[in-house]
This record gives structure tokens, sequence and C-alpha cells, in this order.
């Protein structure tokens, strides 16, 4: 899942620095934490109620408002 009502993931551009994770109240975006495959993951899209603190929270431009 990449997106919600609000936001949209772009994996391609995460860094998987997981600041949107801490951000998030949530417990909407979760990780994918392979060893060679890192970058976050929407876990739970009906919790997000659209605060975008996790869009301010990216650096790499990886999440978005829709
Ligand atoms: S917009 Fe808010 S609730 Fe939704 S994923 Fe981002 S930090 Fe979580
Ligand atoms: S804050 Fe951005 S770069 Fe960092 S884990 Fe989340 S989506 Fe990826």
């Amino acid at each position: 899942m990449k997106r919600t009502l609000y936001i949209q993931l772009d994996t391609q551009k995460c860094k998987a620095c997981w600041k949107c994770i801490e951000s998030c109240s949530n417990n909407v975006i979760s990780k994918i934490n392979l060893l060679w495959h890192k970058h976050a993951r929407i876990k739970n899209d009906d919790q997000c109620t659209g605060c975008l603190k996790c869009v301010k929270a990216c650096d790499s431009g990886a999440l978005t408002k829709i």
C-alpha cells in the first residue's frame, strides 16, 4: 500500500531514515527493513488523519500530500 486518503509514498525516493514513523502518532507507517531492501510502508491507511506531520518530517520528498 502506498497511499492513504491524504498522503502518498514514493518508495523509490525513501532513504529509510524512519523519521516519518516517529512523527506519526497514529501508527500508519511501518518499515520494510530487509538487508538490501529498506523503505517505509503504509500499514494502516484507514488510521491516517491527514495531519501531514510525516510529510514535514520527510527530507527526501518521498511523502507528499495528495
Ligand atoms: S498524515 Fe499524519 S496521520 Fe497520516 S500518516 Fe502522516 S503523520 Fe500519520
Ligand atoms: S521520512 Fe521519508 S525518507 Fe525517511 S523513512 Fe519516511 S518516507 Fe522514507
